[in-house]
């Protein structure tokens, strides 16, 4: 179907001499307005006339244009907390075969945590695999009161990734949380630390806060009963108020050695154990979205 010329003087890019085509139409190379294949294909095309041209097919969402991204919680790296009285603890690269234990020692100090999970850290497999013990685990630390932010599919160091590369990992663990939790959050740690300006561009892109720490156990280093009161002596050297502690439930000695000496140590100090969006005075609405996971057109 073809039903008129739009423009006389193509060539000299005179666009407007005639018009636009209507909606649902394409504006061939030639200047005419119609719906066939030689009308709408790319590259023949003329996009700026024709509001159906292949070339301006879009996905029908555009993750970014539904995330909530204005918040008082501000971009960037975010290591301290600013409410009065709390400490933040943080687990990182769960869900593990240790992270219902704690969850136990959590709930016996009426504690609450922020879980950075990974999406797909060996050798638990992807958190979503339907025949693992992870998508009830994950559902029990949200209903528990937790806070639930991602740590990457992969847990790669993110500055070593192309723009692409940074968001698949992003979103990866949001089609997965999605489909466990129905919703996926707006926090999240990058792994090893490591996230530079651009890193810090594309997060804030995808609408996330970068937790960073400035209690830093370092629990990884210490994983036998005669080492981990180093990882104690850190966090009694880094503790004040307002602080966000690192540490890992994946470790034998955090979950079942370090975590009860840092709920004992905040009780004896009178600080509140809470979430981190908790902790930065962020209403819990906005540590997660509901809205579609699509990829994004670039
Ligand atoms: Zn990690």
């Amino acid at each position: 179907m073809e039903i008129g010329r739009v423009s006389q003087h193509r060539k000299a890019k005179s666009r407007s001499s005639v018009g636009v085509c209507p909606a649902g139409f394409c504006c061939s190379q030639s200047g005419f307005c119609g719906q066939s294949r030689s009308h709408c294909d790319v590259p023949q095309c003329q996009f700026g006339d024709g509001r159906a041209c292949d070339k301006n097919a879009r996905p029908e969402f555009h993750s970014t244009d539904h995330r909530n991204l204005a918040r008082a919680v501000p971009y960037g790296w975010i290591t301290t907390c600013t409410q009065e009285n709390t400490l933040a603890l943080t687990f990182d690269d769960g869900p593990n075969i240790w992270t219902a234990d704690l969850l136990n020692i959590l709930d016996s100090y009426n504690a609450k945590a922020t879980f950075f999970l990974t999406g797909d850290n060996q050798p638990q497999g992807p958190m979503d695999n339907p025949s693992s013990q992870w998508p009830a685990l994950i559902q029990r630390v949200h209903q528990a009161g937790h806070q639930i932010a991602s740590h990457t599919w992969t847990h790669p160091d993110l500055n070593t990734l192309s723009q692409e590369g940074r968001k698949t990992e992003m979103i990866q663990v949001e089609g997965a949380l999605l489909g466990i939790l129905g919703f996926y959050p707006t926090y999240m740690r990058p792994p090893f630390l490591e996230c530079n300006d651009a890193c810090l561009s594309d997060m804030q892109s995808l609408g996330y806060r970068v937790i960073g720490t400035d209690v830093d156990t370092k629990d990884f280093l210490y994983l036998t009963p005669d080492e981990i009161h180093f990882a104690k002596e850190r966090f009694d050297d880094a503790l004040h108020a307002k602080g966000i502690v690192l540490s890992h439930d994946t470790l034998d000695q955090t979950v079942h050695s370090l975590a009860k000496y840092m709920l004992e140590k905040a009780r004896q100090h009178n600080l509140k154990v809470v979430t981190v969006g908790e902790c930065l005075g962020d209403p819990r609405e906005n540590w997660y979205s509901t809205n579609p996971v699509r990829l994004i057109a670039s």
